[in-house]
C-alpha cells in the first residue's frame, strides 16, 4: 500500500505581470487503489495541481508538501518522480516528431524500471495493450502524437499508463473531447491498468 499526500499546497505561476497565486492550500490524501475525482470550472487550477505534482518547472510551490510514502516528492526531479511511480496523463499531450511510439514507450519503460524490459514479453505486452485500447498496430511506428486526433492522443496517454504501471496516476481531463466509443475504450483502459497495479488515481474531469 502506498500513499500520496498533498498538504496545504500553495502554488504560483510567473506571468508577465509577476507571480500569480493559483492554488491556495490544497490538501488531499490518495491511497493505492483509490480514485479521487476533481471537477471545477476552467481556470480553477486543476492542471496546475497536476503539473505541480509532476514537477513542471513553470509552477512554483510557495508552501505546503507533497509526499509519496513519506518521501518528499517536491525535492525530486521530474524523472525521479516518474521512477518513484508518479504518472501524469497530460490534458494536451505533446507531439514529438522524429521519435517513434515504440521507441518512446520502451525508453520510458526502461527509465522507470531501471532495466530494459525483455524484448519478447515487451513486444507482446505492447501489442496487447494497443489492441485493448483499439489502437492500430501501425501506431507503434508513428511519431509520438504527431498528427494524432484528440482521441488518439488520449488513448496513447492510457497506453503509457498500462505499460508503465505507475503507483499513482494523475489523469488530466483524459475524458475530454472523446466520443462515446472512445470514452468507453479509454475508461476501460484506466480501470484495467488500475486493477492490474492497484494504482491510486487522481482523476481530473
Ligand atoms: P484548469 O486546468 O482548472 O482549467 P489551470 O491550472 O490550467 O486551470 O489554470 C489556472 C489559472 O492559472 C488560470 O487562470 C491560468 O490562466 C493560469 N495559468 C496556468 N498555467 C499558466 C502558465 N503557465 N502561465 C500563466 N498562467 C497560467
Ligand atoms: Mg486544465
Amino acid at each position: 500500500m502506498s500513499t500520496l499526500e498533498i498538504k496545504d499546497l500553495h502554488v504560483s505561476v510567473t506571468t508577465e505581470d509577476g507571480a500569480k497565486e493559483i492554488l491556495r492550500g490544497v490538501t488531499l490524501t490518495i491511497n493505492s487503489g483509490e480514485t479521487h475525482a476533481i471537477m471545477g470550472p476552467n481556470g480553477s487550477g486543476k492542471s496546475t495541481l497536476a503539473y505541480s505534482i509532476a514537477g513542471h518547472p513553470k509552477y512554483t510551490i510557495t508552501s505546503g508538501t507533497v509526499t509519496l510514502d513519506g518521501e518528499d516528492v517536491l525535492a525530486m526531479s521530474v524523472d525521479e518522480r516518474a521512477r518513484a511511480g508518479i504518472f501524469l496523463a497530460m490534458q494536451y499531450p505533446v507531439e514529438v516528431p522524429g521519435v517513434s511510439m515504440s521507441n518512446f514507450l520502451r525508453t520510458a519503460k526502461t527509465a522507470v524500471d531501471g532495466e530494459a524490459p525483455k524484448l519478447r514479453t515487451w513486444v507482446k505486452d505492447m501489442k496487447q495493450a494497443m489492441e485493448n485500447l483499439r489502437m492500430d498496430p501501425s501506431f507503434a511506428e508513428r511519431n509520438v502524437n504527431e498528427g494524432f486526433s484528440g482521441g488518439e492522443k488520449k488513448r496513447h496517454e492510457i497506453l503509457q499508463m498500462e505499460l508503465l504501471r505507475p503507483k499513482f496516476a494523475v489523469l488530466d481531463e483524459t475524458d475530454s473531447g472523446l466520443d462515446v466509443d472512445a470514452l468507453r475504450v479509454v475508461s476501460e483502459g484506466v480501470n484495467r491498468a488500475k486493477e492490474a497495479t492497484g494504482s491510486g488515481v487522481l482523476l481530473i474531469t
